[in-house]
């Protein structure tokens, strides 16, 4: 094993750990890179390499992509829709099974608490697994009456079909490694799709004992392939590959684009789920220990890496000084630690990278003139930890108020009307989510009309599940993932006209 593991590992964590190389898949077999490549990956409490994996790069992705054909061109294409959902249902038991496994392997690459991925993303993802296990015998299209202006008096049958699109490519990030993977994985199977995963590089584990169990499960081979690598190297080959049909990328903004430009080759399909700064506004009328919590955990959960985090919180001018003090208060008692420790609340960031990053933006936000309140250091020890931090005197102009931080960071500020709170809610390029905290049913729903954002949460906060539309307003995105929405985005439309004259 290629670093020493606190215990408790469950047995086969240290089995899927202690393999010399961990190889991509490809055509329903496991292989090296074509280049011989491999890169190592981390446990972010420790800062120590915990595995070694295969690097996919050009060569491999063209050879998924031929896989991924041959799969549509053979038996997937031949699966029934019944036979497609009994596979998915399969694949959501096996899930559940090796639920805590799964969830070992998430926390020791990515550093979440435990508690997170065996109780938040494990579960949330064999849900996902499930509805759309549900959707294969209920992706129908629709006849349709037409009448012909310049054929007067014919008579047509014209109806709609739902194809598969094809090769879809899945490129992924690191904050919730498994979650997104099954995210995409499944609306692509269920519609009949093939399909290339790329994890993101810092968190590769999950998606590979993924690929395992999707054998276990008995898809056919090249239907699911798994390609661990780097942005600029197996990204951007799929991004730019000529026979890949639709990406579905979540990532930065900044990445976004990169992939919005490579892919106008053959001009596939893109959906974008993309960064956020979103604005969590708390009413006076609130009930304020519900919003304290929720201003917490908005901003806090996942060591704050989410794309919805409420990393601007807006506090009605009344109440502000009381709620400033809730919050930093709270984030001083914070248990930060290995993410394996049950007794741990907040886990590392996941690379030292990310803590450089998320340093910097602190140092800025004290260099701007904001006032820290709590945290705002790195946490002892080897491992990539940075203190639950709290700004107050914020503001809108200052970096940490208007990019994407991407870890455990809040801007606090005051508001003195509703339209105020409106309108600098939507003074960003971003428009992912909103959270509003009030007891007032009229106000809570205006707000909900005026904040541009694809989720707005109404006295709670990152609730998400498969059957609820997922992206965002603006810079955020394309498309919507999750629910009917994405069984729209992962096939194609035909329209069939038949002549009954
Ligand atoms: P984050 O900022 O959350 O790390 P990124 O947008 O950098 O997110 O990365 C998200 C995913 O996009 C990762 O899988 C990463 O490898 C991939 N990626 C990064 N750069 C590119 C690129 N130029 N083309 C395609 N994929 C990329």
């Amino acid at each position: 094993m290629p670093a020493v593991l606190d215990n408790p590992v469950h047995p086969s964590v240290r089995e899927f750990l202690s393999r010399k190389i961990h190889k991509l898949l490809i055509g329903g077999e496991w292989r090296e890179a074509l280049s011989g490549k491999i890169f190592d990956t981390y446990n972010p409490a420790t800062g120590d390499v915990i595995a070694h994996v295969a690097e996919a790069n050009q060569s491999d992705v063209d050879l998924a992509v031929k896989s991924a054909q041959k799969a549509l061109e053979g038996p997937w294409s031949k699966a029934t829709p019944a036979e497609r959902e009994k596979l998915l249902w399969k694949l959501a038991d096996l899930v559940d099974k090796n639920a805590e496994e799964l969830a070992q392997l998430e926390t020791l690459n990515n550093g979440k608490p435990i508690r997170e991925s065996l109780k938040g993303d494990l579960p949330l993802a064999s849900s996902l697994m499930r509805y759309f296990a549900g959707w294969p015998t209920k992706i129908h299209g629709e006849t349709t009456p037409v009448s012909v202006p310049y054929a007067p008096g014919a008579r047509f049958l014209h109806y709609t079909v739902r194809e598969p699109l094809g090769v879809v490519g899945a490129i992924i990030p690191w904050n919730f490694p498994l979650l997104m993977a099954i995210e995409r994985l499944a609306p692509a199977l269920a519609c009949g799709n093939a399909f290339i995963l790329k994890p993101a590089e810092q968190t590769p584990l999950s998606a590979l004992r993924l690929g395992e169990l999707v054998l276990e499960a008995g898809f056919p081979a090249g239907v699911v392939n798994i390609l661990p690598g780097f942005g600029p190297g197996a990204g951007a080959a799929m991004a730019s590959h000529p026979e890949i049909d639709k990406i579905t990328f979540t990532g930065s903004t900044e990445v976004g684009r990169e992939i919005v430009k490579a892919s106008t080759g053959n001009l596939k399909r893109l959906s974008l789920e993309l960064g956020g700064k979103s604005p969590n506004i708390v009413f006076a009328d609130a009930d304020l220990d519900a919003a304290a919590k929720g201003m917490f955990m908005g901003i806090f959960y996942n060591q704050g890496q989410c794309c919805s985090a409420g990393s601007r919180v807006f506090v009605e001018r009344s109440k502000f000084d009381e709620m400033v003090s809730k919050l930093s208060e709270r984030a001083k008692t914070v248990r930060q630690g290995p993410g394996l420790d049950p007794k741990t609340q907040m886990g590392p960031l996941v690379s030292e990278e990310q803590k450089k990053r998320v340093l910097a933006y602190i140092d800025s936000g004290r260099k701007e003139g904001a006032k820290l309140l709590s945290g705002g250091a790195p946490g002892a020890g080897k491992g990539f930890f940075v203190e639950p931090t709290v700004f107050a005197d914020v503001k809108d102009e200052m970096k940490i108020a208007r990019e994407e931080i991407f870890g455990p960071v809040v801007c606090v500020m005051p508001f003195e009307s509703a339209d105020e709170a409106v309108r600098r809610a939507n003074l960003t390029r971003y428009g992912l989510v909103a959270g509003v905290w009030t007891k007032d049913v009229k106000k809570a729903h205006q707000m909900a009309a005026s904040i541009k954002a694809g989720t707005v949460w109404i006295n709670c906060y990152h609730f998400v599940d498969a059957a609820a539309p997922w992206g965002g307003y603006k810079e955020s995105g394309w498309g919507r993932e999750k629910g009917p929405y994405a069984i729209e985005h992962y096939t194609e439309l035909k329209s069939v006209w038949v002549d009954l004259n």
